[in-house]
């Protein structure tokens, strides 16, 4: 490979959820991008392989979530038109909990500020509305009507399909070691050779804080 062909507009680190649509929009704005992952891609060690993962708008850890949830709902019907295959469903979803957990609360309160729908369910109609649960009389669930699942792994492929479609280049089992900052950008590297970049981007989960 020549080392022209190495040069890239940006270099995105993990190829699960978050990596996967970051190499899709920068590739769809004309980026020339590379997205390096160390394991297979999907791999089952990343937080976002398998075949679902819950979606709702109010999160309970903070309700600055809120208006990406609502860009993220946005982009995932996006997608959806684009390759004409469903990949949100929406099911509803419940935060559970005691009345001062941070589950329970967390997502009140996140549904307050934001105006989000949802309705306080006890144990009793929370049991009968769903019959998998069988909760203890002092667990109150948040119920909101906009919560679902997403079709991970099929997300996933569907932007790397198209990100390559559009020219990205996807290197599956070839990990960043390390990476340096010059005048010109970004070195970075791995068991195959050095890129220059001139963006780093770290999507790298769990494993981000052995990178940054
Ligand atoms: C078990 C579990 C269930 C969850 N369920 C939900 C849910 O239902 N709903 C929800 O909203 N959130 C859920 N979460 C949280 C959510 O899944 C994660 O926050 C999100 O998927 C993270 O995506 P990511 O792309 O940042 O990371 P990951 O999917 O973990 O991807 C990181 C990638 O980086 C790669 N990588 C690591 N180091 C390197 C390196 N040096 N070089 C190259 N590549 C590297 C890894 O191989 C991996 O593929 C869950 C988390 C877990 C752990």
């Amino acid at each position: 490979m020549s080392s022209t062909s190495r040069q890239y507009d940006a270099v995105v680190i993990g190829v699960g959820g978050m990596g996967s649509s970051t190499l899709f929009q920068l590739a769809k704005r004309g980026w020339k991008v590379l997205g390096l992952d160390k394991y297979d891609i999907p791999n089952a060690l990343g937080s976002s392989h398998g075949s679902t993962r819950i979606i709702r708008l109010a999160y309970h850890e903070h309700p600055s979530y809120i208006p990406l949830m609502h860009r993220a709902y946005d982009l995932w019907r996006e997608l959806e038109i684009t390759i004409n295959e469903k990949l949100l469903f929406t099911t509803g979803s419940i935060s559970c909990g005691y009345e001062g957990s941070s589950m329970f609360s967390g997502t009140r309160y996140a549904c307050d500020l934001h105006n989000i729908p949802y309705e306080i369910l006890n144990a009793r109609e929370t049991n009968k509305r769903f019959p998998g649960c069988s909760f203890d009389n002092n667990i109150l669930s948040v119920y909101q009507p906009n919560g679902g699942f997403l079709r991970a792994d099929r997300c996933i492929s569907a932007y790397l399909s198209l990100a390559s479609d559009l020219g990205a280049e996807i290197h599956a089992r070839e990990p960043l070691q390390t990476w340096k900052s010059h005048e010109n950008g970004i070195e970075i590297t791995t068991p195959n050779g050095i890129y220059n970049t001139s963006r780093l981007i770290i999507c790298a989960g769990s494993w981000a804080s052995k990178l940054v």
